[in-house]
């Protein structure tokens, strides 16, 4: 990389530092004032440095350029970087190395040598990233599918990957049902996903902890945090399923732990976490959701819950079997569903995924949705985690969370604004009345997601989803569509209809050909989906969750700046800080230097009508002044007396047709404002 550099002592104050502002990093000047020989030329490449935390990096910069050079380190166009303990600069008149030792996650950034010489400052820039090992998983591991000799764990990924992508997770088990807790065992430490099924040395007596570990290329995280004691089930399977509905009347009198033993979280939510409960004289397994209603607010929203829930009685639906209202908190028992989210459950890599499975469960879902909107209550909050699997191994599904869900008062309009931004309706958005064709959009979303493992409106960031949304933009991924059927797209066209007037109603949507038509025996595709994409779609959701993403989304917008494979650096962009402009100014003080001979004349002795040149080599910042004398008279140009001076600092001076004349002390007086410096040879010629 070459950098031209500028004259500076013919550019204007103003023109100066405009140029420094705004020139590419390459190229200073092109100016015809430019000293060819002043350039500074940059012989490495600006790469990414990538180091450890705790270990050294070394920023090394090898330059070409003439005469006297200064420089100094600037960090992310801002800071100076100052030698110190942690930071050193090891130079030369043609290197500079920024060593820093034990780096931090802090010392991330752009480093810049600014290297100032004789005719201009130019600039070399690397980023160093530092990479560490990955936080731990951002939540204990959740049990779902729990039978006599399996279960299924899930797990949120760390909230910061250390800079560098988590490669896999290690499974680590404890035993606890002996006298003494027994050691933590390594289940695997290969598992790619955010969720492991552990189908093997489970003992049906066994009681269990559950812990994650997330890796990376440097190194494995600590543990998250330990599950509950998990009590392998032997009551569980088969499926207790619901026989009879009951009217539940919430009991005020006794609490939920008079009449349930309660185990390990299945879950958690925006309302407080749902265990694992089995019922003390029937040993009946269910799910209980524990609100930790503190005010009146979060109360009267519970006993809305438990009040739809009442007149919810279908086999889609989960089924609330008993209600607790206490002063410090609300217990809904609900039926409990075993198999864990239906997503979670598609990514296991034993799980079938084709389009004609997809079509059963969307079934489902418009069932069960059915039925609720033949009662008019509209759910509000369909979305994949609210889609739980019946048991671990068949395809049966229930909808769950009615916590959003509300009945629709004849001639009354229902205004909302709550939901997941990814899945709400254009009119919840718009703060428009809404209606039972609300959750169809919903229903819409599921089923892309679920054909596709892409999320229809999901953007950057929550308002620019939003505004996907009330703009109703969206379309089929050609990619991640190529394999689905015309009717599936058709379907999903139908539901994705910003007028509600126009998007399907369930009947209308159970009654479409894609749903109606689907028979084992057709022919429609029964190739197994791609589950990659909804991997990546479940990884993220949790990640949301934790609502920790911040961190990393930062480190992001850092890299993206600073890895170089991205558009080149606006212009702008290389304005300096204050402290950085300061800096790369006093450069030029650092060059001053009064003037000085590298290299002296020497006596000459030549024959008449010889022609010699009495060379010498200054240095000296600003350029020195050059004039010669002879026998301390000054000498004037002439047709044979010619002086140059060039960049590199050789001055010379060339006599033609020498006489016996011009034998004499011959003095080369350089001067600047710091200084003067002489330096003179005898001339003799010979006859
Ligand atoms: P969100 O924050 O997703 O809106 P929420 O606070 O309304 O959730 P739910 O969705 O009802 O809570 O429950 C939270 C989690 O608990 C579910 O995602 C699921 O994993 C688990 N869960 C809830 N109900 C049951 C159940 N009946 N059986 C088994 N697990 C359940
Ligand atoms: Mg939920």
């Amino acid at each position: 990389m070459l950098a031209q550099c500028i004259n500076v002592n013919r550019c204007k104050p103003e023109v100066l530092q405009f140029l420094c502002r705004y020139s590419s990093p390459s190229v200073c000047c092109s100016d015809s004032d430019c000293f060819p020989g002043a350039v500074i030329e940059f012989l490495d490449p600006q790469q990414p440095v990538v180091a450890r935390v705790g270990e050294g990096a070394r920023l090394h910069c090898r330059f070409r350029s003439s005469g006297p050079v200064a420089f100094c380190w600037i960090r992310d166009r801002e800071k100076v970087v100052f030698e110190g303990p942690r930071a050193s600069v090891e130079s030369s008149s043609s290197s500079s190395t920024l060593v820093l030792s034990k780096v931090l996650p802090v010392d991330a950034g752009r480093y810049s040598l600014f290297v100032r010489n004789r005719g201009g400052t130019a600039h070399w820039t690397a980023s160093l990233s530092v990479i560490d090992c990955p936080d731990p998983p951002a939540s204990c591991p959740f049990v779902s599918q729990l039978t006599c000799r399996s279960l299924v764990l899930s797990w949120s990924g760390p909230s910061f990957d250390g800079g560098s992508a988590v490669t896999a997770y290690v499974v680590e088990r404890q035993r606890l049902d002996q006298q003494e807790p027994g050691d933590w065992t390594v289940l695997t430490d290969q598992c790619q996903n955010t969720s492991y099924r552990v189908r093997s040395g489970l003992d049906p007596q066994g009681q269990y902890r559950f812990r994650v570990r997330a890796c990376n290329a440097v190194g494995v995280s600590d543990p998250s945090e330990e599950s509950d004691r998990i009590k392998m089930n032997t009551a569980v399977e088969p499926q207790q399923e619901v026989t009879s509905y009951v009217d539940v009347v919430i009991d005020t009198t006794h609490k939920a732990r008079d009449h349930y033993h309660v185990h390990e979280k299945l879950g958690m939510g925006k309302f407080g976490e749902v265990f694992r409960m089995t019922h003390k004289q029937t040993g009946r397994v269910c799910a209980g959701k524990i609100y930790r209603a503190r005010v009146s607010r979060d109360k009267m929203a519970a006993r809305q819950e438990i009040k739809l829930m009442n007149e919810l009685r279908h086999s889609k639906l989960v089924q609330c079997l008993a209600a607790y209202d206490t002063p410090s908190e609300i217990v809904m028992v609900l039926e409990y569903i075993a198999g864990g989210e239906l997503f979670e459950r598609i990514v296991d890599e034993n799980f079938e995924h084709t389009e004609p499975n997809s079509v059963n469960y969307m079934r489902q879902i418009l069932e069960g949705v059915q039925y609720m909107h033949r009662k008019r209550i509209i759910h509000l909050d369909l979305k994949p985690e609210n889609i739980v699997c019946v048991n671990g191994t068949g395809t049966l599904i229930k909808i769950i969370d009615f916590g959003l869900a509300r009945k629709l008062e004849p001639g009354k309009h229902l205004m909302v604004f709550h939901g997941t931004p990814e899945f709400v309706a254009p009119e919840v958005i718009n703060y428009e009345p809404v209606d039972l064709a609300t959750d169809l959009w919903s229903i819409g979303v599921i089923c892309y997601i679920l054909l596709s493992g892409e999320s229809p409106f999901q953007g950057n960031s929550d308002p620019e989803t939003l505004a996907l949304v009330t703009a109703a933009q969206w379309e089929f991924d050609p990619e991640s569509f190529d394999d689905i059927t015309d009717e599936a797209k058709d379907f999903i066209s139908g539901l994705l209809m910003k007028d509600t007037r126009t998007r399907l109603s369930c009947e209308k949507a159970l009654a479409h050909p894609w749903i109606a038509l689907f028979d084992d025996s057709n022919s429609r595709s029964t190739k197994s989906l791609n589950k990659d994409k909804m991997r990546r779609f479940l990884a993220r959701q949790k990640w949301r969750k934790t609502g920790k993403a911040l961190l990393a989304l930062k480190r992001m917008a850092r890299c993206s700046k600073s890895d170089g494979t991205h558009s080149p650096i606006a212009v702008d962009e290389l304005a300096l800080g204050k402290e950085a402009e300061q800096a790369v100014a006093s450069l030029e003080k650092q060059l001053l230097t009064e003037p000085r001979f590298h290299r002296a004349l020497r006596d000459l002795t030549e024959s008449r009508g010889a022609t010699v040149n009495l060379a010498c080599t200054i240095h000296g910042y600003p350029d020195p002044e050059v004039t010669w004398l002879f026998d301390e008279a000054p000498l004037e140009k002439s047709g044979r007396v010619q002086m140059s001076y060039e960049n590199n600092g050789v001055c010379t001076l060339t006599l033609a047709h020498i006489q016996p004349g011009d034998s004499g002390i011959y003095k080369c007086c350089a001067s600047n404002s710091l200084g003067q410096a002489l330096c003179s040879a005898r001339l003799t010629v010979g006859l």
